[in-house]
C-alpha cells in the first residue's frame, strides 16, 4: 500500500467485489475517497504519476474488463452526505440513491419515490439518469458539480444533456461527479412511503435476485423492451460458462458464480443477435464497460 497525504492507494486491487455482478481484473491502483480533500489528494497523485482516473460509484452498472482496469479506480460511495434544507436536497455523490430516497419521502419530500430498490450512487445514477415507473433523477436535479480535468464546475440541469438513460458525464468520462443540489416537492409523508411500497412490491415482482447489473440492454424505438423478445426467443435460463439470461427477466444477466467478464461479452453478442434477427434492430447497451478491452 502507498501513502500521499491523507489517502491510502491499494496496488492491484481486484475489482469484483466493488461491483453487483461480482465481475472484474484489478485496478493498478485503488482509492477509497471519503471526502473532497482525499478527492484533491487522489487527483493530485494521479496527476503527478500521470495515470489516467477511472471513477465507479456502487457497481450497480458495470462490467470490469477481466484484464482490470489500467490507472487510477476512484471509488466515491464514502463521500455519502445528504443535507437537506426545506425543498432542496444537498447530496454527495457517493450516496446511496436507495437511503437518499427512504430519507427524503421520510421527510415528506417527493420525487424519489421510484428510486427505492436501485442500487446506485448518486453519481452513478446521474451518469445514467437512472429510473423506474416513470421518474429519472433528471426530474429533480437542479445542478452538478463535477471536477472536469482540471477544476470545479456547476452545471444546471439543461447543460447535463439528460436524456433516457444518458446524459452529458456519460461521454465525458474524465468528469468526477462530486455533488447534486436536488429539488424535491412537499407531500403527505404517508402517500409518499405507500407509492414506494408499491414499487417496491412490485419490482421483487418483476426483479430477477442473484448478482446482475439491472438491464443489459435499453429500450428501442417505439418503446420495444429486449426482454421481451429475447423471452419469445426462449432465451431465459440461456448460459454461456457463468452468465446466464436470467430465468425470472431476460434482460438482466445474472452471474452464475464463476462468470467472467468474457462469458459476459458473448452473451450480450448473442443477445444482440438474436434481437436483431427478430427485430431488424441493434439494441444499444445499457451495461457501461470499464477498463481495458
Ligand atoms: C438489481 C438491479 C436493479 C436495477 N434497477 C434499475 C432501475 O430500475 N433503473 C435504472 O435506471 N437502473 C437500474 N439498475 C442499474 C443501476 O443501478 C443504475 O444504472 C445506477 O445508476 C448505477 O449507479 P452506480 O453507482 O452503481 O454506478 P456504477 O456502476 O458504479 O457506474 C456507472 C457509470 O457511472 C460512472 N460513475 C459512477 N460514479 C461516478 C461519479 N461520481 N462521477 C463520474 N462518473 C461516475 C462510472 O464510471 C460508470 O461509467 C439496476 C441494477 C441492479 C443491479
Amino acid at each position: 500500500m502507498i501513502r500521499f497525504e491523507n489517502i491510502e492507494i491499494l496496488q492491484n486491487e481486484n475489482l469484483a467485489k466493488y461491483t453487483t455482478i461480482g465481475i472484474g481484473g484489478n485496478a493498478d491502483y485503488f482509492i477509497k475517497i471519503s471526502d473532497k480533500p482525499q478527492l484533491y489528494a487522489a487527483i493530485e497523485w494521479a496527476q503527478k504519476n500521470n495515470l489516467p482516473i477511472t471513477v465507479i460509484g456502487r457497481g450497480s452498472k458495470s462490467l470490469i474488463s477481466d484484464k482490470g482496469v489500467r490507472g487510477v479506480v476512484l471509488q466515491l460511495v464514502g463521500m455519502d452526505s445528504i443535507v437537506i434544507d426545506d425543498i432542496f436536497v444537498y447530496v454527495e455523490s457517493g450516496a446511496s440513491l436507495i437511503r437518499l430516497a427512504n430519507l427524503t419521502i421520510s421527510r415528506g419530500l417527493r420525487g424519489l419515490e421510484w428510486a427505492v430498490g436501485i442500487p446506485a450512487s448518486l453519481g452513478g445514477a446521474l451518469v445514467m439518469n437512472a429510473g423506474a415507473y416513470g421518474g429519472s433523477i433528471a426530474d429533480c436535479v437542479l445542478s452538478v458539480e463535477f471536477f472536469n480535468g482540471s477544476s470545479f464546475e456547476t452545471w444546471s440541469n439543461e447543460r447535463c444533456g439528460f436524456g433516457y438513460r444518458k446524459s452529458v458525464f456519460m461521454d465525458n468520462p474524465q468528469y468526477i461527479i462530486t455533488a447534486a443540489k436536488l429539488g424535491l416537492v412537499p407531500d403527505k409523508k404517508e402517500k409518499l412511503e405507500q407509492l414506494a411500497a408499491e414499487y417496491k412490491a412490485k419490482r421483487q415482482q418483476s426483479q430477477p435476485s442473484g448478482k446482475s447489473l439491472g438491464s443489459a440492454f435499453k429500450k428501442m424505438k417505439d418503446n420495444i423492451a429486449p426482454g421481451e423478445i429475447l423471452d419469445k426467443a426462449g432465451l431465459k435460463g440461456y448460459t454461456i460458462g457463468g452468465a446466464m439470461i436470467s430465468p425470472a427477466h431476460a434482460n438482466f444477466i445474472i452471474n452464475k458464480g464463476d462468470a467472467t467478464c468474457q462469458d459476459v461479452l458473448i452473451l450480450l453478442e448473442y443477445m444482440q443477435d438474436i434481437i436483431y434477427e427478430k427485430t431488424g434492430l441493434t439494441p444499444e447497451l445499457e451495461i457501461r464497460l470499464l477498463g481495458e478491452f
